[in-house]
């Protein structure tokens, strides 16, 4: 898809979501996050939800999570501006809970638009909700977390071939030097995948 045209749609479903009234989120979000990043990137990586800062700002993982995970792409020549970031849910949960199925279900066409506008080669959910519900969408078995992370699975989008590869959350390895270690392996794992697909 043309440059042009990639960027038209970005911004007609921006256009959607903005004034989107589908679930409960929607009143109570300051901001709806779209995603941000590069349209003609090869990989998406998919989170959970915004968070307060996220609400705040209208942007993706710009709060402690989204540090961490700004230090991982760089520490494997990836950057937020080459790469796009975006959740499964547009607008934040009240105290930050972690979305319904009824929310996750009336935002998943969003998302789905999205991935079909980027066309990534590699779809990266981080964290359970993320791998829960791509896993659910490309009707992969066994979302078990500690199972799945860094193992890539090839699967059939609308677009072509893609390769899903589950990470921790960041958010899950702030706190953690273990789930860390793993997420810094599993990312060093995806930046070798990018280089050959
Ligand atoms: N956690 C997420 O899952 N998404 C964000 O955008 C920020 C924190």
């Amino acid at each position: 898809m043309a440059q042009s045209s990639k960027i038209a749609r970005f911004e007609e479903l921006r256009r959607e979501v903005d004034s989107c009234g589908t679930c409960g989120l929607c009143a109570g979000a300051k901001n709806r996050v779209m995603g941000e990043g590069d349209l003609n990137s090869r990989v998406v990586f998919v989170g959970e939800a915004p968070g307060r800062r996220e609400d705040e700002s209208g942007r993706p993982f710009v709060g402690s999570a989204g540090k961490l995970l700004d230090r991982l792409l760089s520490g494997t020549n990836m950057s937020r501006d080459r790469v796009f970031i975006t959740n499964v849910v547009r607008c934040r949960p009240p105290g930050n809970r972690r979305p319904k199925k009824e929310e996750v279900e009336a935002c998943s066409g969003h998302l789905e638009r999205l991935l079909e506008i980027i066309e990534p080669r590699v779809i990266v959910p981080m964290g359970n909700s993320a791998i829960g519900h791509v896993f659910e969408r490309f009707t992969i078995e066994g979302s078990v977390i500690g199972a799945a992370h860094g193992k890539p699975i090839r699967v059939q989008a609308p677009w072509g071939e893609v390769v899903i590869f589950p990470l921790y959350h960041p958010a899950a390895a702030t706190y953690n030097r273990k789930l860390l270690s793993e997420l810094e392996r599993d990312m060093v794992e995806l930046s070798r995948l990018l280089a050959q697909v």
